[in-house]
């Protein structure tokens, strides 16, 4: 029987974020021996957050070391964390901060590691995990016989655990650590005001704007500035998250009249982002392969756009209005402000 270990670490606020929660859940759903590990300058909370969770011991790695992102930290609480619950499996979810340290956590322990995990499953103790390839094109499911095996799961792909909260026991695992693990700190968070961020992965709606928002319309006219309008107030008052297509964000690269507030960061697709939202609303965007490949995961799908003949209509999207842009997204903004 494996001894997964439910690896984690705690946010600025000392709880465990959903990504977590949603490793925790697929950890579970392996059956085995369960055993939490949570690194952070503070673990306490973190373990009584999950306490109920069925974990049958709580590993800690704790201290203001532990507080920020480091990979030299991090790598070192990962290791001895692994170490201390004789870990075969490790599930553990792809933040920023894990993907960075992970892989070379796995290569110290002489595993395995497989990220971007948008699966789990288990048959008579066998574990298989499932992940796409090239692009999100190909559906791959793997079984390793290397131990510890450290899969690190795709945040949104997973229902999160959910539980109530108790009284966990915390064994503190000691570190040793180097002074040369410690020559990096972080002095302070650069990040945009909470309404400057277009990009929110919880969001329920999708909304994406393609190239058509800058091009010529019907009166021979390009109607840039009433565009930024549209979109910003319909962000405002759905609180979508805002992708786009790649046409569209090359131009402002380009140096041409673009959507202020757009960056590549927005992009959806073949060379962009695969984001998951229950819903997806693309505006002015053709549906071009390498742009719906990125779709993959959104679950009921939108299209606005003059063109009858766009990708969208080749079963791209569920619902396709050959319409105006401007004009619907007028009016949906007029409901909306009316609370329809
Ligand atoms: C290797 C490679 C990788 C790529 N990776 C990506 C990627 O990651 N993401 C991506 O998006 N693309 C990617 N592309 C580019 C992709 O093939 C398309 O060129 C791009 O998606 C087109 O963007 P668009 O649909 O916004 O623009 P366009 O093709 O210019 O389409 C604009 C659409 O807007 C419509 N329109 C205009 N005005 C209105 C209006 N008022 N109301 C409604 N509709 C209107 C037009 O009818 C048209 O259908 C890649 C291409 C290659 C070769």
């Amino acid at each position: 029987m494996e001894t997964i270990l439910f690896l984690a670490h705690t946010e600025a606020d000392g709880s465990l974020g959903k990504p977590a929660l949603e490793a925790l859940a697929a950890a579970q759903s392996l059956g085995g021996t369960l055993v939490a590990g949570l690194i952070g300058e503070k673990v306490q909370p973190a373990a009584d957050q999950i306490a109920t969770s069925g974990a049958t011991k709580f590993l800690g790695v704790s201290g203001t070391d532990f507080a920020s992102s480091r990979y030299a930290t991090d790598a070192a609480a990962a290791e001895a964390l692994c170490r201390a619950a004789q870990a075969t499996v490790v599930v553990a979810a792809g933040t920023s901060r894990f993907m960075r340290c992970l892989p070379g956590v796995a290569q110290r322990l002489g595993g395995r590691v497989d990220t971007h995990v948008t699966g789990l499953t288990t048959n008579g103790g066998n574990v298989t995990i499932n992940r796409w390839f090239y692009r999100q094109r190909m559906e791959a499911a793997i079984q390793r016989a290397p131990r510890p095996w450290f899969i690190v799961v795709d945040p949104g792909s997973q229902p999160a655990w959910q539980g109530a909260a108790g009284q966990a026991s915390v064994e503190a695992v000691a570190i040793a650590l180097a002074d040369s693990a410690r020559r990096t700190t972080v002095t302070g968070i650069r990040a945009p005001q909470a309404d400057a961020q277009t990009i929110r992965p919880d969001a329920a709606l999708l909304f994406v704007t393609g190239a058509g928002w800058t091009k010529k319309q019907a009166d021979g006219q390009t109607h840039v500035p009433e565009a930024e309008k549209l979109i910003r107030d319909f962000l405002h008052l759905s609180r979508a998250s805002l992708g786009s297509s790649k046409s569209l964000v090359d131009l402002g690269g380009e140096g041409q009249a673009v959507l202020s507030f757009l960056s590549h960061l927005n992009q959806v697709g073949q060379t962009g982002s695969t984001p998951r939202h229950p819903k997806g609303l693309s505006t002015c965007c053709h549906g071009e392969e390498p742009h719906t490949v990125g779709w993959r995961f959104i679950g009921e799908r939108r299209a606005i756009s003059l063109d009858p003949n766009c990708g969208w209509a080749r079963g791209k999207a569920d619902v396709l209005y050959v319409a105006d842009a401007f004009a619907v997204m007028r009016k949906v903004n007029e409901l909306l402000v009316q609370g329809v």
